[in-house]
């Protein structure tokens, strides 16, 4: 049966991942997908059992990703991970997918640190001023190096990194990290399971000096981000865990700085807390200011719309995908008004119509058939038949074309 999906925005993130190939982003989502599955809820209906078996079954074979945008579930929130391509040979494909998203998690790798992909990819957010988290992925390997990799976020991506974790142990005795700001440990001695797993401890005393130096360093760098962090911090105050992660969250928004958690993917250390701080501090599409679009005929006529379901429908298609089972499906993101299977509606770009046929919300184990969908949400739709990727489909009664992206020209890279 399909189900209409209006859900609380405040707790809907919209991120993508984004990485260096073999960096672990595959990996990472597959971890993230993992943890999330014993949570996974349609609506209001939890479906833990279910997922339970799946669970089993997938954890023999392995969990793929293979949809363009996959929607989980954490705590209560709704995370839809958008697929973002590595290669830069996909500039503009990249381009498109940090259109739609909201907040975006950079995935590094331990040893090899910031690299060339990232480095490009990192510009490109730079212009949409994506909120971004890292993680320092891989410090299992040998040689891996949790604090030149922060480094090098300095110096190549002249970016302000906010440590919030340090390691502990290192390579194959990487056992947990340190939490900076609830000033605690979190390890993982055994085998992970889903959900919330692992052991809150006391921060290693040999470690103790290290993360009073860093716990400084933390509140420094974020006063100078946040006013009010500042005037507490000057007056010598001390911050509450709810004071400092609300800080983290107004300085991430507004892309002054970006949160820096650590880990391996691999050995499923570092991901829940990873997934922790994606609810924490990423955007959800309230946080977005309204999209900037303009009058169909008319370039200088600005439409803002707003991601309210009672706005006119407005949505950008991003991506057109043949998926095996249900041929050609077109990823668009709502941002205002409800999308209803069904419906008609009107392509602003090229001024035809275009019927909505089925409409899916995709999981990483099925898709779920919608009815109706609010703004905000990001879904795969069958049976449009003219419609291309960056194109707008809208209310054929309160038309609008929305924000064009600007892209430059794919770079093509001949071996
Ligand atoms: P992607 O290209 O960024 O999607 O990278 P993948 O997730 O496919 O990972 C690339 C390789 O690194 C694979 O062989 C993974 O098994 C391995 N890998 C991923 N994460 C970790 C990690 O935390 N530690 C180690 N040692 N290997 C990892």
């Amino acid at each position: 049966m399909a189900v209409d999906i209006t859900t609380d925005l405040n707790k809907v993130r919209n991120i993508g991942i984004m990485a260096h190939i073999d960096a672990g982003k595959t990996t990472t989502t597959e971890r993230i997908l993992f943890y999330t599955g014993i949570t996974y809820k349609i609506g209001e209906v939890h479906e833990g059992a279910a997922t339970m078996d799946w669970m089993e079954q997938e954890q023999e074979r392995g969990i793929t990703i293979t949809s363009a945008a996959t929607t989980c579930w954490w705590k209560d929130h709704q995370i839809n991970i958008i697929d973002t391509p590595g290669h830069v040979d996909f500039t503009a494909e990249v381009e498109r997918s940090l259109r739609v998203l909201d907040g975006a998690v950079a995935v590094y790798d331990g040893v090899a640190g910031v690299e060339p992909q990232t480095m490009t990819v990192w510009r490109q957010a730079n212009k949409y001023s994506v909120p971004r988290m890292c993680f320092v992925n891989k410090l299992d390997r040998t040689g891996a190096d949790f604090f030149r990799c922060v480094d090098m976020m300095v110096e190549r991506l002249n970016s302000t990194p906010l440590v919030l974790q340090l390691p502990i142990g290192a390579e194959s005795d990487f056992l947990g990290v340190v939490d900076l700001v609830g000033m605690r440990a979190l390890t993982w001695r055994g085998e992970t399971k889903m959900g919330e797993d692992y052991e809150v401890e006391e921060i290693p005393e040999d470690m103790a000096e290290q993360a009073a130096e860093y716990r400084e360093k933390l509140l420094e760098t974020l006063a100078e981000a946040d006013d009010d962090v500042m005037e507490k911090y000057l007056e010598g105050e001390e911050l509450s865990v709810a004071e400092i992660e609300a800080a983290i969250r107004r300085a991430t928004l507004a892309d002054k700085l970006n949160p820096v958690l650590c880990g391996t993917a691999f050995k499923n250390k570092g991901v829940q807390p990873l997934l922790d701080a994606v609810v924490k501090f990423l955007p959800s599409p309230l946080d977005i200011d309204g999209i900037k679009g303009h009058a169909v005929n008319d370039e200088e006529k600005e439409i803002i719309r707003q991601p309210k379901d009672d706005e006119p429908f407005s949505g950008l298609a991003y991506k057109i995908a043949a998926d095996p089972h249900l041929g050609k499906l077109t990823y668009v993101r709502v941002y205002s008004g409800k999308l209803e299977a069904g419906s008609t509606v009107v392509n602003s770009v090229t001024g035809r119509k275009e019927r909505i046929g089925k409409v899916y919300q995709m999981h990483a184990n099925k898709r779920e058939e919608i009815a109706s969908v609010g703004a905000g949400q990001i879904v795969a739709v069958m049976g449009l038949k003219d419609t291309k990727t960056g194109h707008t489909l809208c209310d054929p009664t309160n038309q609008v074309v929305l924000e064009s992206m600007t892209f430059p020209a794919p770079v093509i890279e001949v071996a």
